[in-house]
């Protein structure tokens, strides 16, 4: 079986062909933590996630490093720090924002079933590797220094605008970049620039100052996947600037002819038919859809789309995920069969055609081969975690009004039998009063009255 991905670069579904079959290198660009993710950013990280297991399942389990990095350096983490922390020094309240943050980050990506990352490398870690790059770059010829910052020379390099297809002056329209005096041309880009007393810095040949955003992942990628490695992904909107940017500091810095070999690109995801934004009120955390949904369900609802198509996210489509993976959840918990349906393999190795093995999945459940199935959405990531979590967590509600209902019903009866009909009354009124309807029924052979309860719904 071939596995066969769209690459960016090609604009073409290309064979896979790793270059060291013994240890897959792939790098996700990963969240900048200064607040709850929301649920267009899980989309990567799911996307990328059934890749990650797809690509242990074909090459091995220990021959696939993912990387994908923590971004805890950034001018809306400063401000982020100064708001909520204004007592504590700058850096006390930068960790504190950042380590909050990626806490949430984690704990929201595993209730969404993913795998944690081979390494998960932060940018306040690889401030040297950073700087070690900047310096090649400068050696090179393919950066200056101006005005106290160090910039990328995009004239330098004469495929700039390879992966996004711009030439210079959509690029610079695009950017929306101010045309500043101390650059040589509008595109060019910060690796390094000052930072003044009240800002975190770093010290460097340039003096004391912080990392543009792009240099991160450069540095991070040649550090735990080498200089030219398999796959790089994220989303459409990191193609221009950012993916960009990073091929060219890395293979100026390098003298390499690619970066990566595969660029992956998720489309967008929109809610109710509408982008996601702050001001139209309709921005969607993760941590928000967890109150109401088991986080396998929002993963299953992700999926049912194709990565690269646009994602329209409705309550209505969320509905319809729980009621398909709610009739799965005996089948995922099902032992039996430990290895994934050929089927659904093969619709993944499609370009990670996740609709079709979904598909796949459908015919498993309507064949009543639950081993198959159970196998192939754990293979998925489906291991029903959140599901019986749900469960255990309904049924313990349940227990919670059983506790108050079932003491009054025994009292019912009893003043019933006592022929004290107001009380028997008044407590079925406090009943209907919390929602729970009785039945009464003779039983037939000890004439008793037995009542029986449910909640209205
Ligand atoms: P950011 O924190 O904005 O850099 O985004 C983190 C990741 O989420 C990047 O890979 C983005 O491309 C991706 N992303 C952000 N918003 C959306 C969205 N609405 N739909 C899909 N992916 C998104
Ligand atoms: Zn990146």
């Amino acid at each position: 079986m071939t596995l066969t991905l769209y690459n960016t670069l090609t604009r073409k579904k290309e064979p896979f062909s790793p270059i060291d079959a013994n240890n897959v290198r792939m790098y996700v660009c990963g969240p900048t933590v200064y607040d709850f993710a929301h649920i267009g950013n899980a989309r990567p990280v799911i996307v990328f996630d059934v890749l990650f297991r797809l690509l242990r399942h074909v090459y091995g389990a220990d021959h696939v490093t993912y990387a994908r990095n923590i971004t805890d350096v950034d001018d809306k983490i400063n401000a982020r720090a100064l708001r909520d922390y204004p007592g504590l020094p700058l850096n006390d309240a930068i960790a504190r924002v950042t380590e909050k943050t990626a806490d949430q980050f984690h704990a929201d990506v595993k209730a969404l079933g993913c795998l944690e990352p081979t390494v998960e490398p932060r940018a306040t870690d690889n401030i040297a590797q950073m700087i070690g790059i900047i310096q090649s770059l400068l050696a090179r010829g393919h950066a200056y220094v101006a005005s106290g910052e160090v910039l990328f020379d995009t004239a330098s390099m004469p495929d700039y605008g390879e992966l996004s297809k711009r030439n210079l002056d959509e690029q610079q329209a695009g950017a929306r970049i101010e045309v500043d005096a101390h650059k040589k041309n509008p595109g060019d880009f910060v690796l390094w620039k000052l930072s003044s007393a009240e800002e975190p810095g770093w010290d460097s040949p340039w003096g004391r100052g912080r990392p543009g955003w792009h240099i991160e992942c450069s540095a991070m990628s040649a550090r735990y996947l080498g200089q030219v490695f398999d796959i790089h992904g994220g989303g459409l909107d990191l193609i221009f600037p950012h993916h960009e940017n990073e091929i060219a500091q890395s293979r100026c810095a390098h003298g390499t002819p690619v970066m990566a070999k595969t660029w992956m690109h998720n489309g967008f995801l929109q809610v109710e038919g509408e982008k996601m934004s702050k001001s139209l009120g309709n921005f969607i955390t993760i941590n928000e859809l967890l109150a109401d949904w088991p986080g396998e369900v929002l993963r299953f609802n992700m999926l049912r789309t194709h990565y690269r198509q646009p994602i329209d996210w409705t309550k209505k489509s969320v509905d319809e995920s729980a009621r398909i993976l709610d009739g799965w959840a005996s089948a995922i918990a099902t032992g039996g069969a430990a290895t994934p349906h050929a089927s659904v393999v093969e619709a993944l190795s499609d370009d990670l055609n996740t609709p079709l093995a979904i598909a796949e999945l459908h015919k498993l459940g309507n064949a009543g081969d639950h081993a198959a199935l159970g196998a192939s959405l754990r293979f998925i990531g489906f291991t029903g975690a959140t599901l019986r979590a749900r469960a255990e967590k309904q049924a313990a509600a349940a227990g919670e009004v059983a506790s108050h209902v079932e003491p009054l019903i025994a009292a019912r009866l009893a003043a019933r039998k006592a022929k004290d009909f107001k009380e028997s009354d008044r407590i079925r009124d406090e009943l209907a009063g919390m929602g729970i309807t009785l039945k009464d029924t003779k039983n037939k052979e000890t004439g008793e009255i037995e009542t029986t309860w449910e909640v209205a719904r």
